[in-house]
């Protein structure tokens, strides 16, 4: 089994001082105190440090572990994936994902890419409160932004970007961001991904590559996203019902298999249309070889139910296996 570590929300209360007297009395009074305080600040130090997801190597971070449902009680999908202890890859921002991301001690100026799976709520409400966030930080160079083209129901992500950001967006005060001739921001740069039935490459940059297929989700455009990042592979189902043969394919060999455990096994009609079974999580698991699986995207109809899924999953596949929380890590081995 591989490693999760568990991570509590970065705190600050972590670095407030001693109690300014009792300090001032260490000083002044006992050596013995005073290399307590100097251990104290050392210790507190370590473990602030040692809270950052992913600061040696490669890392996946849950920001959000749920769906819609508010009862939940968990931020909607979106996950990052670190290196080195740099936020590199952000992949959809559901609802309360940008309170996890600023709990993880991310940062926006160090993302090279976002992607997005689909434009349903719960994978991209907060993709604007992420954006303001930057407009705190000193990012220069532009932030591509990846996405399943749209179509009568859904937007494009130009359009989905321009819808909030353009000149006649929602929150048009911030269309420097997007909007040619205007100076002095860092430029989203949102790029429409025409998914295809067999994986492709759609960006490359250093040791990062992206590809995506695209899934059934009803008929929502919808992309599946493999992340190659520093020799390890990351796949990301999104939401599927898992028809096709073009997850697994792009699933082939993951070190990591993000999957979505949105329905209980046997279940039917529009849910069973919109997400897979853990039948058929198992049976992409193991057709693709994955060596990890992880179970997000948990609802109130599946949270539970982790005994029934699990076994259901270990018909097929028999590899690690693991049910998400909020700001759980994965390191890749
Ligand atoms: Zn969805």
């Amino acid at each position: 089994m591989k490693q999760i570590i568990h991570l509590p929300p970065v705190s600050h209360t972590e670095m407030v001082l001693p109690n300014a007297d009792w300090h001032l009395g260490a000083v002044l009074c006992c050596d013995a105190r005073l290399i307590f305080l100097l251990l104290f600040f050392l210790v507190t130090a370590t473990s602030v440090s040692g809270q950052s997801c992913g600061s040696h190597g490669v890392a996946m971070q849950v920001l959000g572990s749920g769906g819609p449902e508010l009862q939940d009680k968990r931020a909607s999908s979106s996950y990052l994936i670190w290196e080195d202890g740099r936020a590199r890859v952000l992949v959809d921002a559901g609802g309360g994902s940008a309170l996890r991301f600023g709990e993880s001690g991310a940062q926006m100026s160090q993302l090279d890419v976002i992607l997005f799976t689909h434009f349903h709520v719960d994978h991209s409400a907060d993709f604007p409160a992420l954006i303001k966030s930057s407009w705190f930080e000193d990012r220069k160079r532009s932030l591509p932004v990846y996405g399943p083209m749209g179509n009568d129901f859904m937007p494009s992500t130009t359009e989905f970007v321009s819808d909030f950001f353009g000149d006649r967006g929602v929150y048009r005060y911030l269309s420097e961001l997007l909007v040619p001739g205007e100076q002095g921001s860092y430029r989203i740069q949102p790029h429409n991904v025409q998914g295809t039935a067999r994986p492709a490459t759609v960006f490359r940059a250093g040791n990062l590559a992206l590809s995506a297929v695209r899934v059934v989700h009803g008929g929502v455009p919808a992309l599946a996203w493999r992340v190659e990042i520093g020799g390890k592979v990351i796949v990301f189902s999104g939401d599927t019902n898992g028809n096709g043969e073009g997850l697994p394919q792009l699933a082939s060999n993951a070190d990591l298999f993000i999957a979505h455990n949105a329905v209980p096994e046997g279940a039917t009609g529009v849910e069973r249309n919109l997400h897979m079974p853990p039948s058929v999580i198992g049976q992409v698991a193991s057709q693709a070889h994955v060596k990890h699986v992880v179970l997000s995207h948990r609802m109130l109809r599946t949270l539970g139910k982790e005994d029934q899924t699990q076994a259901e999953i270990r018909k097929r596949y028999s590899g690690p296996l693991d049910f998400a929380n909020d700001l759980d890590c994965f390191p890749v081995q």
